[in-house]
């Protein structure tokens, strides 16, 4: 995949696709430095700069809030396979809800991408992704923007699609929720994220609706006496071994056929000493939580009150 831009023709036309939907501001831009960090560069990005992101020579950042703190996009972020399965989850979840997202694969975990039909002020778009992130038990994982509004700085950065990761010399491209490309080349990839399904803004005030009354409701059900919350004790009470087994037929080393798709080839299993199960087909993982969230096709917040009814 690494040398897959050296023979594609009209770069240009690709590095403007890229730009079109990933790149927010022009005046600036980020370039990652070998041990992966980025530097500022305060010059304007040009089109020979994304052509040399596409053809590796060197690897740029975008910044995800523009001049007047407004993102195009948000971008959750996750720092390890795990957390990788379970955007997934999100992804595949938010997909029915009518919320397109597109995952991106990374060195270690991912990113998931959510864009916006037009541009959102950056404080409306982290009350969602932090509403998103409690709706599906990822507190902790980062979001972007990760300002609500540039004070001075250009912002927060995350690494621009489709160039060569400076610390492993590694491409990566986007995944469908199974662990597929989303098309077999990097091109055709750029082709179809030139114009990204979007979140409608419509959809986007349901959603910050709808969890606002969740929230006022489930603050009164998510804590019990101990002042434990109840997905703790949920946790506490049983391992997902003992609990996942109920389900699933696990082999002694902990695997088995995936519940979550057509699988002929043992792709589940579940780790007994870190506690979470996982899907190599890409049908995601996570706790015992998630684990029943995905079985009954629920949101959190009624996996949590099922399984405190079962287990409490
Ligand atoms: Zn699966």
């Amino acid at each position: 995949m690494n040398k897959e831009f050296e023979q594609t023709p009209e770069l240009q036309i690709l590095a403007a696709m890229l730009a079109g939907t990933f790149v927010q501001r022009r005046d600036l831009y980020a370039r990652q430095l070998d041990d992966g960090r980025y530097l500022c560069v305060r010059k304007p990005l040009t089109e020979n700069h994304l052509v040399a992101h596409l053809k590796g020579t060197h690897t740029l950042g975008t910044y995800v809030l523009d001049a007047n703190s407004q993102a195009r996009f948000a971008v959750v972020d996750a720092d390890d396979d795990l957390q990788l399965a379970r955007l997934a989850n999100m992804s595949m979840s938010l997909a029915k809800g009518g919320l397109p997202s597109y995952l991106e694969a990374s060195r270690r975990g991912g990113h998931l991408w959510l864009f916006f039909a037009q541009p959102m002020p950056g404080k409306t778009v982290r009350a969602f992704g932090q509403n998103l992130l409690k709706l599906y038990n990822l507190d902790g994982i980062e979001f972007f923007p990760k300002q609500d509004k540039l004070a001075g700085g250009p912002g927060s950065l995350i690494r621009l699609p489709f160039g060569i990761h400076r610390k492993d010399g590694q491409r990566y491209g986007f995944v469908t929720d199974r662990g597929e490309p989303l098309a077999p080349t990097l091109a055709e990839q750029i082709r179809i994220l030139a114009h990204p399904r979007t979140v409608e803004k419509s959809a986007l005030d349901d959603h910050l609706k709808r969890h606002k009354a969740l929230t006022q409701e489930s603050s009164a059900v998510q804590h019990g006496t101990s002042g434990v919350t109840l997905s703790e004790q949920i946790k506490r009470r049983m391992t997902v071994l003992d609990f996942v087994g109920q389900y699933v037929e696990l082999s002694p080393a902990g695997r088995g056929l995936c519940p979550f798709h057509d699988d002929h080839h043992h792709s589940f299993s579940v780790n007994a000493e870190k506690n979470y199960w996982h899907c190599f087909a890409g049908c995601g993982g996570g706790s015992l939580i998630d684990f029943w969230m995905k079985w009954q096709g629920v949101e959190f917040r009624q996996a949590v009150k099922e399984l405190a009814g079962m287990l409490l």
